[in-house]
């Protein structure tokens, strides 16, 4: 049924297991029965007999275990829109998302409760703290329990929140189709299988972790081993064994298994990132692109080569395209994949290396911002391409980000320089840690280009050096026209940096 909401696929997929997590082992029977029984509590609180929330939001604080995943489900199964919050976020943040989407009910894991019950009772919105029960197996739910019987296919399902790289973050609001077209395109894109172990160390408030990690293994009935948070010594084979009782076959660590497949996305991967970590754990990061408007739109291929750099081709059942500013001569590639499988590629020859901002269309794509009906059809081109707001590129079969076209392409006299590719180069500089390059607003050139530089522990760098080794490797309009040194980029969970906060940081008085 091609309708039907994801955490349907679970009722096929009974007592195998689903997630490892801190307190254990869940089957998917587990996740459905605890998911159900959730939904009529959230029902019976918000006194709706008719057992369909009817698209109100939930919102749920949950760590990373099963209480999380029962949370969305039941927000699923009771007819709600499920807004997962964000552990780490400040109060005024938790009050901020839960006020946004005006959510009807707010949904708490144990130990988040302290936290959440003065916000819920400021906002004056119920609190539901998730029973203890959810954390161990599950009793038979009594009654009939297959999928409760709604329009799944255009019900919204989710808003995650953007990053607030660019403004204020915004909520996303997907359908369930959209959800299912998400997770079906990667699941085909990188041949899930119910076999796989998926090691799950992200952020839950983010597409990445939320349906990459997360939906995709528990659609293809694989186990997705759940970490609290990312730390190194966890992800080790030895830190998984001991804390989760696991056993992975094989010698060295967990990430020098043969057959593992290791992903980057969120924020582009330098190249000597991608390079050390080749040295290290022998395997080649496989890059990505996707927003939270789309989920995941480019990747890399799973078998062949990965273009260092590039964010490879258009996810089955996307759309995408590049148009130049300006329209009339807008004869860019433009890739399709027909039913998920056959890929036809049209490009122009001549005019493909054109530069541009990248459109998508297809069935993963949101169907509005929340609350943001200008900001929902400003978004659109008049024949429904969603505009990303990024500047890409096709060039040799596989596509480029060059970054958002609002900050990461600075204009400087009359040339346009990719941010992004300023910062690859730059990072393969030996006293260069990490990089975030900025447009500064300049009286002569419109802008000029900055270096937002933490050093290696024990280097130092002076402006005149790195302008001298800069020439070596940068167009001298690309060359930073200043150096900034920082202890640490600031950057979020997700690994962006909002560089409208480093301008102002920098240059307060300066307009834009
Ligand atoms: P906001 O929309 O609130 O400003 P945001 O765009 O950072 O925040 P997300 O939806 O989380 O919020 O991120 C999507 C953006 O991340 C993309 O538009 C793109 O700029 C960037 N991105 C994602 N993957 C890659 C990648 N592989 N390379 C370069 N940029 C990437
Ligand atoms: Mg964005």
């Amino acid at each position: 049924d091609r309708s039907a909401p994801v955490f349907a696929r679970a009722l096929a997929f009974g007592d195998r297991i689903a997630l490892v997590d801190q307190h254990g082992s869940h089957t998917y029977k587990d996740l459905y029965c605890h998911s159900l029984r959730l939904s009529r509590e959230v029902c019976q609180l918000l006194a709706r007999p008719s057992g369909d929330l009817q698209e109100e939001r939930v919102s749920f604080l949950c760590s990373n275990d099963v209480s999380y995943v029962v949370a969305q489900w039941a927000s699923w199964m009771s007819g709600g829109v499920a807004v997962p919050l964000y552990r780490k976020h400040p109060q005024a943040e938790l009050e901020y998302v839960i006020r946004d989407s005006r959510s009807a009910a707010v949904l708490a894991g144990q130990e988040h409760v302290e936290l959440l019950g003065p916000v819920a009772r400021r906002l004056g919105v119920p609190l539901l703290p998730l029973p203890p029960t959810v954390y161990g197996a599950a009793a038979e739910v009594p009654g009939e329990w297959g999928v409760p019987e709604r329009d799944w296919r255009d019900r919204g399902a989710m808003i995650i929140y953007t990053s607030g790289t660019t403004g204020r973050p915004k909520g996303v609001l997907s359908t369930h189709h959209n959800v299912r077209a998400m997770v079906t395109g990667l699941v085909h894109k990188w041949a899930w299988t119910k076999d796989d172990v998926i090691l799950h160390v992200l952020p839950l408030h983010h597409m990445h972790g939320v349906v990459n990690k997360l939906l995709c293994p528990l659609w293809v009935g694989a186990t997705c081993v759940m970490l609290p948070e990312f730390k190194a010594e966890l992800v080790s084979r030895a830190g998984l064994q001991a804390r989760l009782g696991l056993s992975i076959r094989g010698p060295g660590a967990f990430l020098c298994r043969e057959r593992v497949l290791m992903v980057s996305g969120s924020a582009a991967l330098p190249v000597p990132v991608l390079e050390k970590w080749q040295r290290v754990t022998g395997h080649t990061l496989l890059e990505r692109y996707g927003m939270t408007e789309i989920g995941m739109a480019l990747s890399n291929p799973l078998t062949g080569a990965r273009v260092p750099g590039s964010v490879g081709t258009p996810l089955p059942g996307v759309e995408v395209r590049i148009v130049s500013e300006n329209p009339k001569k807008d004869r860019c590639p433009y890739m399709l994949h027909a039913d998920g499988n056959e890929m036809e590629t049209r490009v122009t020859p001549g005019l493909a290396e054109k530069e541009g901002e990248l459109l998508v269309r297809g069935p993963s794509v949101f169907r509005e911002y929340w609350d943001k009906p200008e900001e929902t059809r400003n978004a659109f081109t008049p024949d429904g391409w969603f505009r990303t707001g990024d500047t890409a590129v096709f060039k040799d079969g596989t596509y480029w980000i060059r970054g958002r076209t609002s900050v990461d392409i600075i204009k400087s006299g009359g040339y346009k320089v990719s941010a992004l590719e300023v910062e690859r180069l730059l990072m393969a500089h030996p006293s260069i840690a990490d990089v975030a390059v900025i447009g500064v607003p300049d009286m002569t050139w419109g802008q000029r280009v900055a270096a937002v530089v933490a050093l290696q522990e024990g280097h130092a760098l002076s402006h005149r050096e790195l302008k001298e080794w800069a020439r070596g490797v940068l167009a001298p309009y690309a060359v930073p026209s200043e150096l900034l040194l920082v202890e640490e980029v600031p950057r979020n969970q997700m690994g962006k940096v909002n560089k409208r906060d480093l301008v102002r940081r920098f240059y307060p008085s300066e307009p834009g």
